[in-house]
């Protein structure tokens, strides 16, 4: 069924609001659900709602936390997130950050007790809007095996960078460090859809191309071999090590009954280019005129942005299985 991303924003904000959502934390995760969906980041989007109403009803996830914002250093915020969903404390912390990193040309912000970071790419916008530069880390519970092994250890921990442009929407990109998203496998086994080689292992150890294997006590592999493994390294300790977020090792949430998110942590460095020297934005600039003469490539973010066109002019496509789930998390009554 067709539906206007207007009408399926409120649908979801009302999913929220009635599983017992906070004003503010149900703004802040429609902002990223709806971010994701209409972008065409599905593994993202409306797909993840039972996951999060289930965390509501259960209990695991409080729905009203108030996250606790500390001052730490001239360029250091850290959250505590009150065991709420990520997306407030970082809401929380934002401005804080934003004022830090004017003033000292760099600071970070990072976050710790809180659940379910999703998308990187809701999360850096703001601060790209803002004319600032950053870079998001973000872990999740393990995962993925560490090239050369085949058992979940690390995340799939995700990074992304946003940088602001002239006249334009920033430059943004964000990516899990893994060969593909866990959510994307996740859509593959609903689906009923094979894997293509590569992308990880079952419980046994074994490669495999059924996603129920990965999904069922199996692991993922790192993008680029060993590569992908240093990244992902790298984001575990940037992320939980400086936040103090659970390490995915430490995180016991996949041995508990679905789908109790993890408690992993977060970093966003924030860079406020002005600070470095005249003319940066400008001179950057020369870089993608210089990107766009090059044949075959694009940038990336350009299809999502392409996509938030489309569906605000066109609308959504929502399968009827997938809206008649959403209607089933709206409390009878
Ligand atoms: P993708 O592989 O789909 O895309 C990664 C990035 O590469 C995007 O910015 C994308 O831009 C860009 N890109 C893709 N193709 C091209 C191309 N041909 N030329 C230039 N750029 C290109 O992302 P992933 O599957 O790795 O991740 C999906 C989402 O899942 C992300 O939003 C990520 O943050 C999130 N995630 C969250 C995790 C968590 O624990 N919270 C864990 C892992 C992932 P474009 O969109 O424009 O194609």
């Amino acid at each position: 069924m067709k539906l206007s991303a207007e009408d399926l924003r409120q649908l979801v904000m009302r999913i929220f609001l009635e599983n017992g959502c906070s004003e503010t934390t149900a703004r802040a995760l429609t902002h990223t659900v709806m971010t994701a969906e209409v972008a065409g980041t599905l593994s993202h989007g409306v797909f993840r709602m039972p996951g999060y109403v289930s965390s509501l009803r259960a209990g695991w996830v409080d729905g009203k936390a108030e996250p606790i914002v500390e001052d730490r250093a001239p360029g250091v915020v850290t959250v505590d997130g009150a065991n709420g969903f990520s997306q407030v404390a970082q809401e929380a912390g934002r401005d804080l950050v934003m004022d830090k990193a004017r003033h000292c040309g760099i600071a970070a912000l990072s976050i710790r007790n809180a659940h379910h970071y999703a998308a990187l790419w809701p999360d850096l916008e703001p601060f790209g809007e803002a004319g600032l530069a950053g870079l998001a880390f973000v872990n999740s519970l393990s995962l993925m095996a560490p090239w050369g092994g085949t058992r979940a250890l690390l995340g799939t921990n995700p990074m992304g960078f946003v940088w602001p442009r002239a006249g334009k929407p920033p430059l943004l990109w964000d990516q899990a460090s893994s060969v593909m998203a866990h959510g994307e496998v996740l859509m593959h086994a609903r689906d009923g859809k094979s894997l293509p080689p590569g992308v990880g292992y079952d419980a046994e150890g074994r490669e495999t191309t059924d996603p129920a294997g990965i999904r069922d006590g199996g692991a993922l592999a790192s993008f680029g071999k060993h590569k992908g493994t240093s990244i992902a390294l790298m984001v575990e300790l940037l992320a939980a090590g400086l936040g103090g977020g659970l390490f995915g090792f430490e995180d016991q949430s996949r041995k508990l009954p679905p789908p109790k998110t993890c408690s992993a942590g977060m970093t966003i460095i924030v860079i406020d280019p002005a600070r470095f020297g005249d003319g940066v934005i400008e001179r950057a600039e020369d870089m993608f005129a210089e990107y766009a003469t090059n044949e075959g490539a694009r940038l990336p973010g350009e299809r999502r942005h392409g996509n938030r066109d489309r569906s605000a002019a066109q609308g959504l496509e929502v399968a009827d299985a997938q809206y008649e789930k959403l209607m089933e998390l709206l409390p009878a009554g």
